[in-house]
């Protein structure tokens, strides 16, 4: 079975000189007969020196970096030093790069796999105290520190990190544990030392366990590179350490962390006041009586009935769907593989939901120029900014429009210094870094806000020479079946007009295209949305954009509205008329066709608030007869679902789901359509839904009323009873 040893912590803030005392303690410690281990935590690495003679252990860090998996082992980095003493350091990576704490957990997994402790009846870590961060607070855990010494001196700053320790124990602990040994006083020899330490270890409930003078005798044995109990002189500092580890020995008495507040720990330190509460803390406290909270950051857990927000994307996610719109670019995700993936999930879900509808199952082929870095464990530690180097350079050799770096949590939290890769930027292609840090700055919106911005900050050129007859199609970027649909319909249409489409920015296009972005007179919103709106704005403040006021238009009405406008401004009207009268004469040639099979069919529609006139007008012209329109108003925002007065009398607000399933069982349309979600109640009708990006041009309402035609064709004929067995296969 593991022998289970007795595991201290000493705590100190960097350069008080617990390093010393620990080594001190554990010669003092292996002296009385324990087998001691000592780990060191500090990535300066130095707190075994004394044990080892002066020799420098490799740290478990190094080894790591530096071994194959499959060929690591314990003895390579666990030293014995003088008397037996097991000693271990734990390192960090350089200055500067990586992440230290995380370096400290890698450590000790790789010793908790090892079974590095099972040969020792007591371990003491010997941890940096300045806890910055979860990493450096892991020797605080139960799982390993039983007991904890505070190493503090009478300046401010250490006494400080004391106090910052008791608040990092407490957030462990709560109330529940007690594992604080005591205070280590180690000299400085500062005027009023004593008493300032002795008003802390008051106000905190704490005993002062050991007073470690300021003396030579550290120097002395520090040259003769070996702890003070193995100087051959007897020295009174050796018994100091002896009856510490005595006490440690027979028993210690552990005591509850209870931190002052900043304002508390002035005023008891520098001030001389101390804390009302001083008296109060005691170790026999009863269990019962509710001891002084400290002050924690921490949200109260939500009952289990609290109503919460929808889940969104990170910032990294949204960032990288939109950027992997820039068809000649290189999007590279400085994020672990899973990130990589689940983005690359959400930028080809509509693709593979396409391909899916076309009877593809498995597409194995939608692959953007997407590529991740795949951050791992190692990179998390050491810093991954020289893959990303090597990735950009790669991908820059490649001479793409442009090279798109995207950074997740990974990267932004282990602080890798993203933005230095635009510096490999080169004539032909650009670097652009995106710092979206995963969630860190954001969600998905303000990813693809953030990519916007950043995208044509570094690319659009504003002395590209105009191209008169041009517009810009802002604001595509998102997740829809029907952007590259909508796109092709709007282009032809102008095309008919003799204008061009300059840029999209951002659905599909080059580098190239953002570069000339200002060149275009006209812009035109996609959909209207609070963020197309405030991304509108953005670009008439910052290029001096000018948009059309209507977004891309869906349904005959608006279409021809559209159009008109466009050839207001361009000055093109002459071309419009023969096109109007020639795209009106098409519509009413379909309506009338699909009279033939809809004409007296009844329909109710559940909606959102949104303008649904372009599907009444088609319903109009084909002779299908709208009996309801259930509005879900979640915004109780004024009505929008129609401009035409004679509709309003059809529109009706409810309040939810089962409300609408009542009126529409009452009404007993023939066709029920919906534009969210929601199951429908059997019945006989035939039901659809509507996508939320509704097909834009002349044809919207008609293209739903075709689908209605052949849903009411294929019920009749039975078609649908066979398309039943591969829908249940699929999706039910
Ligand atoms: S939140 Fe962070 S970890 Fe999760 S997918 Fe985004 S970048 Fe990756």
């Amino acid at each position: 079975m593991e022998n289970k040893p007795l595991e201290i912590a000493l705590y100190g803030k960097g350069g008080i000189g617990k390093s010393t005392i620990c080594a001190n303690l554990s010669a003092a410690l292996a002296e009385g007969g324990s087998r001691v281990l000592q780990i060191g935590c500090d990535p300066k690495h130095d707190s075994t020196r004394l044990l080892m003679g002066g020799e420098d252990l490799p740290t478990v860090l190094d080894y790591l970096r530096d071994t194959p998996a499959e060929r690591q082992e314990l003895s390579a980095v666990l030293g014995t030093g003088c008397r037996g003493i097991g000693c271990i350091e734990a390192g960090g990576p350089q200055p500067g790069v990586g992440c230290a704490g995380r370096g400290i957990i890698s450590a000790f997994e790789f010793l908790a796999k090892n079974h590095s402790k099972e040969n020792y009846d007591i371990v003491l870590y010997d941890v940096l105290g300045d806890v910055v961060c979860g990493g450096f607070a892991v020797p605080i855990r139960r799982e390993y520190a039983q007991a904890i010494f505070l190493v503090t001196s009478g300046e401010f700053m250490a006494l400080y990190a004391a106090n910052n320790i008791l608040r990092g124990i407490r957030n462990y602990d709560g109330d529940r544990h007690r594992r604080v040994a005591g205070i280590i006083f180690n000299r400085r020899n500062i005027a009023g030392e004593t008493e300032r330490v002795e008003r802390f270890a008051r106000a905190v409930g704490l005993p002062i366990c050991a007073e470690v003078p300021r003396s030579d005798v550290f120097a002395r044995s520090e040259e003769r590179k070996c702890t003070v109990l193995d100087l051959p002189e007897e020295v009174p500092e050796k018994q100091i350490f002896r009856r510490l580890a005595e006490e440690i020995s027979s028993g210690l008495t552990l005591r509850e962390a209870l931190p002052l507040t900043d304002g508390e720990l002035e005023r008891c330190v520098l001030e001389g006041t101390p804390p009302e509460r001083a008296a109060a803390p005691s170790p026999a406290r009863p269990a019962d009586e509710e001891p002084s909270r400290p002050k924690t950051d921490r949200a109260p857990r939500p009952a289990p009935d609290a109503k919460r927000p929808p889940l969104y994307g990170c910032a990294f996610n949204g960032a990288a769907t939109a950027a992997i719109h820039l068809t000649d670019a290189v999007v590279i995700a400085h994020s672990p593989r899973s990130c990589a993936f689940y983005t690359w999930q959400n930028i080809s879900s509509p693709g593979r939901k396409n391909l899916f509808n076309r009877g593809i199952l498995m597409p194995s082929a939608i692959s953007p120029n997407f590529v991740s870095t795949e951050m791992d464990r190692h990179d998390a530690v050491f810093g991954g900014m020289d893959k990303l180097r090597g990735r950009v350079a790669e991908a820059v050799a490649r001479k793409p429009g442009a090279v798109v770096v995207v950074s997740s949590c990974v990267s932004g939290i282990i602080g890798d210094d993203v933005l230095t890769v635009e510096e490999l930027s080169t004539p032909e292609t650009p670097v652009i870094v995106i710092p979206a840090d995963g969630d860190v700055n954001g969600d998905y919106m303000k990813g693809i806000e953030m990519c916007l911005h950043t995208v044509a900050e570094r690319l659009v050129d504003p002395r590209t020479p105009p191209r008169s007859r041009s517009v810009n199609l802002i604001g595509e970027a998102g997740v829809s079946n029907n952007i590259d649909v909508n796109y092709r319909i709007i282009r032809d249409l102008l095309q008919d007009m003799g204008i061009a489409v300059n840029c999209r920015f951002l659905g599909d296009a080059t580098a190239e295209e953002v570069r000339r972005l200002t060149a275009a007179p006209l812009n035109i919103l996609s959909h209207d949305s609070p963020d197309n709106r405030k991304l509108r704005r953005w670009l008439e403040e910052r290029y001096g954009c000018r948009f059309l006021p209507e977004c891309l238009p869906v349904g005959f009405r608006a279409t021809r509205d559209f159009l008109e406008k466009l050839g207001d401004f361009f000055d093109c009207r002459e071309v419009l008329l023969p096109m109007l009268r020639r795209e009106e004469a098409a519509f009413l040639r379909e309506a009338k066709e699909l009279n033939a099979v809809l004409r007296g069919k009844r329909v109710a529609m559940t909606t959102i608030n949104a303008n649904v006139d372009w599907l009444l007008d088609a319903a109009e012209a084909a002779g299908v007869e709208f009996v309801w329109i259930g509005v879900l108003n979640y915004l109780r925002q004024e009505l929008r679902v129609t401009d035409d007065p004679r509709r309003l009398a059809l529109v009706e607000e409810i309040s939810d789901w089962p409300a609408a399933a009542e009126k529409i069982a009452a009404l007993k349309p023939d066709i029920v359509v919906s534009n969210y979600t929601s199951a429908m109640p059997e019945g006989d009708y035939i039901t659809d839904s509507l996508s939320m990006t509704q097909l834009a041009g002349f044809r919207s309402g008609l293209d739903v009323l075709e689908r209605w035609a052949k849903l009411l064709e294929n019920r009749r004929e039975g078609e649908w009873s066979r398309d039943r067995a591969l829908f249940e296969k699929y999706y039910a």
